[in-house]
């Protein structure tokens, strides 16, 4: 004999009952078979609304019957010939005339007891299970139809029923032997007590009509089949990334079905682990998928978890006193008042001074838990030796399960380690002494992010995902997008990194895609977007709560910048290529930079300094490396390198600045560019890097603009360039007369720094500085005489997109 179960969405429709048809008569031709099965997807909810409707007194659920009653009717009329259909259809008329007068007697009393609860639900088995007999029947597949209540005794706990099991086994074993038909069609979920009063197991509770009748007919096999290929990795409603588990044990499948892996109900695991049945997960809607078996000791397949789950609507009780320590008989006092008030504790913990146990229950128990627990410690907490209990809300559990955790060190460290990186905060930790499943207390809002990191972390080492935000695709932002729609499937196949673009904004319009911003045609995607909002862009990273979030800020724009505090605080990491948050005032740099470590955020911001150039990178390596900067010389604008290149009295100063503006070089406003302002912020990042607390007031800049070009607006600063052409012309000639170059250097040492044209002679280090380069030389404890130079391309969209890129990468890969 086998037992096969066939679940709501199994037999939602004539459709799927058409294909649960075929699977039972497949599985026929093998051996005997009994079906278990469940209520037409949505049934057990629709009847238990009506219900509750009518004892509200609101006449809604006659509406919600009536529908019902036709979802019913059309099931018959499609599954079964005309002429065969109506012994059905009075049936499932008929079933809906008892329901309609039990819920009219309801809608009068204005009470809906459990037992009457149960009595109502019970239908939704009754009905699919005849209607399916019938079908079957009438499609030539021989069956009997048996009612469960006949055949499954339980106490009288309506609602979660407790099986009498001695009764039980004997009765279905009595049934199966007087019965000699090879197909026997049961529905689910329904019993009785020993008076004949209709029962029910709990909500999901057909898995554990399944089981029960397996194990008492010792079946070969029991198969559950539903609409997933198996028990998977995750949630696959939460994890897009699950996957099916090809083996699983009996304990592991039953803790993960405890922490709320729905696909079985908790305490299906029990009579088959006793009888050692084996049991499928199977899907009806891809039967040829293997699916999951579960067995007494599952495959070692190389990895020591098994599974994740969660289970939300938790609340945490905290009870906590002095006058707990050393006495005994605290804890029984207060799981015994929870267990006399019927809450079921579902996570304990306790520090080892014992100054407090946390308890994790149902959230609907919270409130009454108080109650009773604060009466049973009324007299320590009038005497203050112990607090009332404090109670915590929209909580979560996530677990993570696994026979093989046994022993293995380091798996919890990994767990925490993730939820750190990603801002999760843990608020109560469980270990059971079996070691076969960590438990984590987070916030409810957490759950998504929390599931998906620890799926990563365990079981994707094919890649991991990072979710960009970008803020700015002008210039450098679309570059930097057109190079990360490139290099997408390079960093999917060498850095095992799913790099998805899930925001987007310019100053105008802004765009969100969670499922990731196609890159190849994010112009129109954009411009169809919402008005740009800064708060409400801000306040959607924070709230989409995305695991490995970067946000990469690729404007030059303070309000952005003056943001980066609260992302941080959300454990989103910045790449940063606009210079404002690290030439602010030194305090919000160090609070910036304190808050990225404090939550395990990255902040970088390579591209502040001579755009893609290693400069900040190379100067983290010296002194992560113990040495120490003595002194820093630099030409740090490509901008002001590209003019005084060019520059040579043939075409005016003011139109080589322009063509500077024109080719990307200068910052939006060129102005500080040419007035020194972008040197001198960039000295002092490289100045607080190495360790000074440096402002921009402390650098002196001797600047060589006359004072007028600095008034007014853009064009008016061009305008004025062209007046003073004779100024620019002196400066030039001056250093050709010497046969010098100009260069605007910015230098640092003993913590001073300054900027300034300087003439540069043809021994110097930066005499050969071309187009827009930029060089910069470290003289260091260890780089004495000769420094260490970095020099290269230090402006242009290409080059500091790909510096943001780098810092991408990098902020994805911690
Ligand atoms: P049925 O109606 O067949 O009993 P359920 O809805 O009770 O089906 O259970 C199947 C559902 O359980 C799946 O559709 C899936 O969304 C959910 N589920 C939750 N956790 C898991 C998991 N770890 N593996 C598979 N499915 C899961
Ligand atoms: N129909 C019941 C429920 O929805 C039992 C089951 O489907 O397992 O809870
Ligand atoms: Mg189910």
């Amino acid at each position: 004999m086998q037992v096969l179960k066939f679940g709501g969405t199994s037999v939602a429709n004539a459709e799927n009952i058409r294909k649960v048809s075929c699977i039972i008569q497949k599985a026929a031709k093998k051996e005997p078979v009994l079906a278990i099965v469940s209520a037409l997807g949505g049934i057990t909810d629709v009847l238990l609304q009506a219900a509750r409707k009518a004892a509200q007194g609101t006449e809604d659920y006659k509406q919600l019957l009536e529908q019902a009653e036709l979802r019913h009717l059309e099931v018959v009329k499609e599954l079964i010939p005309v002429v065969k259909q109506s012994s059905s259809l009075s049936l499932v008329k008929k079933q809906f005339n008892e329901i309609d007068d039990i819920c009219n007697g309801i809608f009068l009393l204005g009470e809906l007891t459990e037992r009457t609860t149960d009595k109502i639900l019970s239908y939704g088995e009754l009905i699919s299970s005849q209607i399916i007999s019938a079908a079957l029947q009438a499609n030539g597949i021989e069956n009997a139809w048996k009612d469960s209540r006949d055949l499954i005794v339980t106490d009288s706990s309506f609602t979660h029923a407790v099986v009498d099991f001695s009764a039980t086994n004997e009765k279905i074993q009595r049934y199966v032997a007087g019965k000699k038909s090879n197909v026997h069609i049961l529905p689910g979920f329904i019993a009785s007590d020993v008076n004949g009063i209709t029962t029910t197991l709990g909500r999901g509770g057909s898995d554990y009509t399944a089981a029960i009748v397996a194990a008492a007919v010792n079946a070969t096999a029991l198969e559950i089949w539903t609409d997933v290929s198996g028990m998977m990795t995750a949630d696959p409603r939460l994890v897009p990334n699950a996957k099916a588990i090809s083996e699983i044990s009996y304990q592991e499948a039953m803790e993960l079905s405890h922490f709320g892996a729905k696909v079985l109900y908790p305490p299906t695991v029990q009579p088959v682990l006793a009888t050692n049945i084996p049991v499928w997960i199977k899907n009806t809607f891809a039967a040829e998928d293997e699916g999951t078996l579960i067995k007494k000791q599952s495959l070692n397949n190389g990895n020591d978890i098994r599974g994740l789950s969660s289970i939300s609507k938790i609340a945490l009780l905290s009870l906590e006193g002095s006058g707990m320590v050393g006495i005994p008989g605290f804890s029984k006092r207060l799981f015994e008042s929870l267990a006399n008030a019927g809450i079921n504790v579902i996570l304990i913990t306790q520090s080892s001074s014992e100054h407090s146990i946390c308890v994790g229950i149902d959230d609907a128990n919270a409130k009454k838990a108080k109650e009773v627990i604060d009466k049973a410690f009324a007299a320590e907490i009038k005497g203050g030796s112990i607090d009332p209990l404090t109670v915590e809300q929209d909580l979560a559990i996530v677990a993570l399960i696994g026979d093989n955790m046994k022993n293995h060190p380091g798996i919890s460290g990994k767990m925490f380690g993730a939820l750190g990186r990603n801002g999760v905060n843990v608020r109560a930790i469980a270990q059971g002494s079996s070691e076969r499943n960590i438990s984590a207390v987070i916030a409810s809002v957490d759950v998504k992010k929390a599931i998906n990191v620890l799926h990563e972390e365990f079981f994707e080492n094919t890649y991991k995902q990072v979710n960009v935000f970008l803020t700015g695709v002008g210039n450098v932002g679309s570059k930097l997008l057109a190079q990360l729609e490139q290099q997408q499937q390079y960093l999917q196949q060498h850095l095992r990194l799913q790099l998805k673009v899930v925001g987007m904004a310019n100053s105008k319009k802004m765009l969100f895609n969670d499922d990731g911003i196609d890159l190849s045609t994010w112009q129109d995607s954009l411009e169809a977007g919402d008005s740009m909002e800064l708060s409400k862009f801000i306040q959607n990273v924070k709230s989409k709560n995305l695991r490995n979030s970067v946000f990469a800020d690729v404007t030059a724009s303070a309000e952005v910048a003056a943001t980066y505090d609260q992302l941080f605080e959300k454990s989103v990491s910045i790449v940063a290529c606009n210079k404002v948050a690290c030439s602010s005032p030194y305090q919000y740099y160090r609070k910036l930079k304190d808050l990225a470590r404090e939550h395990n955020s990255v902040f970088l911001f390579e591209t502040n300094v001579g755009a893609g150039l290693p400069v900040i990178g190379t100067l983290n390596d010296l002194l992560r490396s113990g040495d120490k900067v003595n002194k820093i010389q630099a030409v740090l604008s490509g901008t002001l390198n590209f003019v005084f290149n060019n520059y040579n009295g043939t075409r005016s100063f003011a139109q080589e600045v322009r063509q500077a503006q024109d080719e990307g070089y200068t910052e939006p406003d060129p102005r500080l560019d040419l007035g020194g302002t972008d040197v001198m912020r960039k000295i002092m990042i490289l100045a607080r890097e190495a360790g000074e607390q440096l402002e921009m007031e402390d650098i002196s800049n001797n600047s060589f603009m006359p004072e007028s070009c600095m008034k007014g607006d853009v064009e008016h600063f061009y305008k004025e360039m062209e007046k003073h052409e004779a100024h620019f012309k002196k400066i030039y000639e001056e250093a050709e007369a010497k046969q010098c170059k100009l260069n605007f250097v910015a230098s640092y040492e003993n913590g001073k720094a300054a900027v300034g044209l300087q003439h540069i002679n043809a021994q110097h280090d930066f005499y050969h500085l071309y187009g827009k380069d930029n060089v910069v030389l470290f003289y260091t404890n260890r780089y004495v005489e000769q420094p260490l130079v970095v020099k290269g391309a230090g402006a242009g969209a290409e080059v500091t997109a790909s510096g943001v890129f780098a810092d991408i990468i990098r902020a994805a890969r911690v």
